[in-house]
Parts: structure tokens; sequence; C-alpha cells
């Protein structure tokens, strides 16, 4: 049997992922109609609307009617709103067997199933869209998910990253065939790692030459650059026109005005990351990278990052998405980056709420699917017991989560 045969046989009509951006999946059975009702909504671009209903049919938002009926999910105790998207994960970095962390990327049976479980809390956290950006094994992940053979978020990645090493990372044509291979392998998005370490002081690896190489040429291929950044890496990612910046630690006002005035996106980490690192500081410590110094330059940096989402908030236009860079033991509990950031750093609650909604969408180009809840879009839509604007720990209690129409979780009676 030829495998073109196969595949109708089996009923799988999904779309082949293509080399470039996210390709959503269309549903082959006909499109069931869902009616949610809501007291509180938020349409994830800083909107509340009140005591209305969502319509949903097949993958799809398509009607805001509050005369709609009759009642599928009855969501009047809780607060609704676009699923969460988070900006950078590395959803296949797990601990091992001897419960220490095992890095990213492995193929061993356990590592994949490890993976596989972190695709499903993750979504149950709420997250239905995340970006993971680090290693290749996100490929099968992405693939298997994106065809509905695995609950997990939706998942854009970046196959290979771009290790900047100074010069020994190759001249600026080599740099331009590396961006082009990665998107012959799958690639959605290019991640650039322009800084060391910041546990090793975060000086730049890449030159400014290079960093305009590998900016451009994913630019010309059709991908976006994400770019693990500090202190003057952050001006040159920027001036190198690349699309956004992680990390973004040490940077000055003058780099962040000049983000602001270029439109580059900046995903900051006001907190997860580095307080998941310190509570599990007895499974890192002794794996690669992670020494006593390290620890004890990340309670410094940890200060650093408050100060710098708290700065960041201040400048005028600058457009900050929601990341947490989790990594093993942070994982399904993505949503505590939210916390950090309003309590630790002075966010406000609705401007953390909507970068991980409508700007988290359009940092990945991708408003016109996902991020807000209004017609036409995709039916990622999440629920939370109580109200995040007047507490934000609201944001650990997600009791509803739709992904595509599809209902993974509800306890909400
Ligand atoms: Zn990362």
């Amino acid at each position: 049997m030829r495998a073109s045969n196969l595949l109708v046989l089996t009923g799988v009509f999904f779309v082949v992922q293509a080399a470039s951006s996210y390709v959503f999946p269309q549903n082959p059975t006909p499109p069931k109609r869902i009616v949610i009702s809501a007291s509180t909504l938020f349409d994830g671009k800083g909107h509340v609307l009140r005591n209305t209903r969502i319509v949903v049919e097949g993958s799809k938002i398509v009607a805001i009617d509050p005369k709609a009926g009759p009642v599928d999910y009855d969501l009047r105790e809780l607060t609704v709103l676009p699923g969460w998207i988070d900006a950078h994960v590395h959803v296949t970095w797990i601990f091992g067997k001897d419960g220490k962390n095992a890095g990213q990327g492995g193929t061993t049976p356990e590592a994949i199933y490890a993976a596989a479980s972190i695709a499903y809390v993750t979504l149950m956290a709420g997250f239905t869209t995340v970006q993971s950006i680090g290693s290749p094994a996100d490929i099968p992940l992405r693939d298997a998910i994106a065809r509905g053979s695995l609950p997990g978020p939706r998942i854009i990645t970046a196959a290979e990253p771009l290790f900047g090493q100074g010069e020994r990372t190759g001249s600026p044509d080599q740099i331009r065939v590396f961006v082009r291979k990665q998107k012959e392998a799958g690639a959605d998005v290019i991640k650039i790692f322009a800084a060391a370490s910041i546990r090793q002081g975060g000086n730049m690896t890449l030159s400014q030459e290079q960093l305009n190489a590998a900016c451009d040429e994913a630019k010309k291929v059709g991908l976006r650059t994400v770019v693990h950044a500090y202190k003057d890496a952050v001006r040159a990612a920027t001036l190198a026109g690349c699309t956004q910046i992680e990390h973004g630690t040490m940077a000055t006002d003058d780099d962040l005005k000049l983000m602001a005035h270029k439109g580059t996106y900046l995903d900051p980490q006001a907190g997860l990351v580095i307080e998941n690192y310190l509570d599990n500081k007895e499974r890192y410590l002794g794996t690669p990278g992670y020494t006593e110094e390290g620890f004890a330059a990340m309670q410094r940096v940890l200060s650093l990052n408050h100060e710098l989402v708290r700065r960041a908030s201040k400048i005028p236009g600058l457009k900050i998405v929601f990341g947490t860079d989790a990594v093993a033991g942070a994982h399904g509990r993505n949503a505590e980056e939210f916390i950090d950031r309003v309590r630790d750093a002075g966010v406000d609650p609705m401007a953390a709420m909507v970068s991980a909604n409508s700007l988290g969408a359009e940092a990945m180009g991708l408003t016109d699917q996902i991020g807000s809840i209004a017609p036409g879009l995709q039916a990622d839509i999440i629920a939370l017991d109580g109200d995040p604007l007047k507490d934000i720990t609201a944001v650990r209690r997600v009791v509803f989560v739709m992904k595509a129409g599809v209902v993974y979780k509800n306890a909400s009676h």
C-alpha cells in the first residue's frame, strides 16, 4: 500500500507540517456547535465583556452573542479569557531517572514520555500555545500534538539554535547557511544565543555583523528571530532587526527605548525561571552549566530581573510579551510568572494577561489565529476560579481549558 493511501484510510487529513510558520490543522469532522456563557470575559486585548456568550463551531469562534443558546458550558462563576501563550519554554527539558537535571532533547523512551507529559501539564495549566526554543526533539512532539495524537499546547519551535561562540560561530555567509538549514529542518522561528549565560557574566558572543546576517537571513526566508541577549547584546540584536529579545537583563533605558522605537518585542522573566532553579538547586547543581558560583549569581540576577521588568513596563510603546523560560521543575507552573510580574515587579494585572494573549500572538505573527476571543479566531478559551485583576493568584486556578474547540479540562462545577 502506498503511503498516500494509508493516510486517507486512517482518516488523517491533517496538513503535513510546512517548513515555515505554524500550520493550523483542519478539523475533518463536521463542526460541532458549542455555546459558552460568561459573566466576566477578557477579550485578550485589555477589554472586559460582561454577561455574554461565545459560540464555537469546530475549531473556531464564530460569534460573541449574549442571546446564543442552548448553553453547553456555564462559566458564569469564573473569569473567561483566551488561552495563554508562553513565548519561551523548553518542552523537552526534564529531570532524569536519577532526579537530576538531564537537560533537553533526550531521546530515550523515558525522555519522550516525560516530554509528552510536560506538554499535557502545560496545557492543563491554561497554556494553549507555547514557543519552545532550543531542541530539534521538539519537532516530532509539535507534529504529534498538531495531528491530534497527543494532548498539548500548540508548539512553535526553533529546531537547532545558533550558539554564538565569537569567531568560531562562523562567517556571516556560514551563519546564513545555518539559518536556511533550520528552515529546511522544519523550524517555525530561529533561536539565537547572542550572549553567554548570565551565570557566566552575560557578555556578547556574536558580533554585530554576525547578528545582522542571522536576523537578515531569517527575514529573507520568512522566519522570526528570538535572541537570548543581555547587556550590550540587547542593543546589537535590536539594531540587527531581530524580532524579539529574550531575558534582556541589564539593558539600559536607552536600549529599551530603541526597542520600543524599532518595534522589537521584549520577553523578560520576572521570577519563575530563577526561583525554580533555586528551589531545585540540588537537582541542578553539578550538572553541565550549574556551579555554586552560578547559583550565587542567580540570587543577584533575580533582583536585576525584577528591576528590569519594573523599568521596562514604564517605557512608552515597548511591547513586552510573556515568556517563562520553563525548564525541568517549572513545567505546568508557567502561570507563576504572572504572579512574579505583578507582585514583584509592579506590572498591571491586565497588562500581564494581555502580554500572554493578543500581544503574544502579535509577536508570533498569529494575530488572526490566536490570542483574542473574537469571531474567526481559534477557540482557545480558558477559565479561572477567581478574578486575576483583584487577586493575581487566580492564575493558579485554571478550571476550564479548550484548545481549538476541544475541551481538555472542565472542573468548573
Ligand atoms: Zn531558554
